[in-house]
């Protein structure tokens, strides 16, 4: 393939033929207080932080992910994704919501043994959180569809055994507000990805495991692990 002719990295966007070019992926840690919890941290004492994960990490629902290489614990985190589609900086909560496009659902897989040791030895996570394939997703929906959820059931199963079950009205930080801090760190800009945060019950996956999940009002995603 000619490298001026690489495919540039894109989420379908459910009810239209367009797709979704994604710019950047950023993440937020601990924004459910029992997840924040189960980590060992105060959640009182702690506030979310950003992470990010190179664009071409994402995964399409469906899709058969390879388990990653130098892990022996990669671990799954259910995830609402915002999608943003207007840019803006230093954005107010009040006006943040009108910088959505939509919502869809994610996995921000995780390798847990090196973001333990990076941890420790305080270093960079790139290779705990940024590895290949490590944001699966669903189809995009638009708010114009669907509007701003904020009170559904956020759901992983492994096996078909429910790991993590929560409601997306316990995030510590609004989807307003989390644009609205990320945005004075970085200008947000249309095509960036932004995982929310998971809730408790967060766990190791195997290979041959069937991951499946979901936000109520949104949509559903499943990958395989081999
Ligand atoms: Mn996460």
């Amino acid at each position: 393939m000619d490298i001026f002719d690489l495919p540039k990295t894109s989420v379908p966007i459910a009810g239209t033929d367009d797709r979704f070019p994604v710019r950047r992926i950023y993440c937020i840690g601990r924004n459910y207080e029992k997840h924040v919890a189960e980590m060992g941290y105060d959640v009182k004492r702690s506030k979310p932080f950003y992470f990010a994960k190179p664009a071409d990490a994402v995964v399409q629902s469906g899709s058969i992910v390879d388990y990653p290489s130098r892990t022996n614990n990669l671990h799954h985190e259910i995830e609402l994704v915002v999608a943003i589609g207007k840019a803006g900086r230093d954005i107010p909560a009040e006006s943040a919501l009108d910088h959505v496009y939509g919502y869809a659902v994610g996995i921000d897989l995780t390798r847990r043994d090196l973001q333990r040791t990076a941890k420790e030895k305080a270093r960079p996570w790139e290779t705990a959180k940024g590895f290949d394939h490590s944001a699966p997703i669903s189809a995009i929906h638009r708010a114009e569809d669907i509007g701003h959820p904020s009170d559904g059931r956020i759901w992983l199963a492994v096996n078909g055994v429910v790991r993590q079950e929560a409601g997306i009205n316990e995030l510590i930080w609004t989807v307003a507000e989390s644009v609205a801090e990320l945005s004075t760190l970085f200008e947000v800009a249309p095509g960036d990805l932004l995982y929310t945060g998971t809730p408790a019950g967060v766990g190791p996956l195997v290979p041959g495991d069937e991951v499946t999940g979901g936000i109520e009002g949104i949509d559903a995603i499943r990958i395989a692990l081999r």
